[in-house]
């Protein structure tokens, strides 16, 4: 038997290591929203421009025996609307029992999968919902789906996923005046709420400086109704953590993304639904991995194309500096 590879972390040149990779699995979505899509849908990636499950799995393989990666998130546009993603999720569950495997959905589909997601292997579950008002959804979401995401959560919590976390992106005018709700619906459900701040990635160009409500507004707006408490993470985090003083359950996150990113230690890399490499969300150049992929290049080749990519990493966003530049793809092109 050949003796296994030596692990050679992927370093960047500001000392970070990337562990953490998030898999779009599709650019296909079956919402619209505002933040994120726009209203038309856009021009969707030609099925064969798509990594198979067994380019992913591939990829995802060499990631992790060879080069450290510990955490997978499926992600997309929406992963529940890849044909067999529960499979895709048993066969990445396959390489290391111990990954830890998540996923972020808009939840609509999960009253028919989360069973299955949960035996496939997947984790932990992150489901998106920004506003708790039926009409709002139908203009945030631009789709009548409040009470389906709703039955999806249930679904998702009878079939064991705990913690389940939900994201909300903050915009204000818009949703802003449900900070309160979501913290009264995590105490009373046990979710972990995570407010995210309203980044420049949306297709309509509705994004500005004053839509994004801080996360620091955020966090005080609900410790003067329920006093909070920091928790400490072991491992570097773009959300920081509260729990209920009063020992309630469910818990608040809050990712300013916006006003104070986690740069400095971020541990995230990506790969779009097209087999390329981003090593950050704001990233105006990608690293073509599918052409190594369908080229026959070795193991040890595309090992070494990622680490060099990694090490071009940036070193931050620039949202708000002169010369921030806006990537030409939308959330749901990159993989959020
Ligand atoms: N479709 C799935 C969903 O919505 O959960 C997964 C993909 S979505 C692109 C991943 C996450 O990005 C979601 O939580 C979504 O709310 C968030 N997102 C999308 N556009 C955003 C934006 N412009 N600013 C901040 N978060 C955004
Ligand atoms: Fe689809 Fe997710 Fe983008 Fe909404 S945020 S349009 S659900 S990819």
């Amino acid at each position: 038997m050949p003796s296994p590879q030596p692990v050679l972390h992927l370093r960047d040149t500001f000392g970070r290591i990337a562990d953490d990779l998030r898999i779009s699995v599709t650019d296909r979505c079956n919402f619209r929203c505002v933040y994120c899509m726009p209203a038309a849908g856009l021009p969707w990636l030609a099925r064969e421009e798509v990594l198979t499950f067994e380019e992913i799995v591939r990829l995802t393989r060499i990631l992790v025996e060879r080069s450290g990666v510990r955490t997978i998130r499926l992600t997309g546009g929406e992963p529940l609307v890849r044909k067999g993603i529960e499979d895709l999720t048993r066969m990445i569950a396959a390489i290391d029992p111990s990954l830890d495997i998540a996923m972020t959905t808009n939840g609509i589909l999960l009253e028919e999968k989360a069973a299955a997601l949960r035996a496939a292997g997947l984790k932990r579950l992150n489901v998106s919902l920004d506003t708790l008002h039926s009409d709002r959804f139908k203009d945030l979401a631009r789709r009548d789906a409040l009470d389906r995401v709703l039955r999806g959560l249930h679904a998702a919590r009878a079939a064991g996923f705990n913690p389940i976390k939900l994201n909300m992106v903050v915009m204000r005018g818009r949703n802003d005046d449900e900070i309160l709700d979501f913290a009264k619906l995590a105490r009373r459900e046990g979710y972990e709420v995570r407010f995210i701040e309203f980044m420049p990635l949306d297709a309509d160009g509705i994004w500005s400086m004053d839509a994004v409500v801080a996360s620091r507004d955020i966090i005080e707006t609900i410790d003067r109704e329920f006093p909070l408490e920091p928790v400490a993470d072991q491992r570097p985090a773009p959300a920081t953590r509260f729990k209920f003083r009063d020992g309630s359950q469910g818990g608040i996150g809050v990712i300013p993304s916006v006003s104070d990113a986690f740069c400095k230690v971020c541990n995230r890399i990506r790969l779009t639904a097209e087999g390329h490499l981003r090593t950050c969300l704001f990233s105006i150049q990608e690293h073509d991995v599918k052409a190594l992929l369908r080229g026959g290049a070795s193991d040890t080749e595309i090992r070494d194309f990622i680490a060099a990519g990694v090490w071009q990493k940036e070193e931050g966003h620039k949202i708000g500096q002169a010369d921030f530049v806006r990537p030409g793809k939308t959330m749901s092109q990159i993989g959020g």
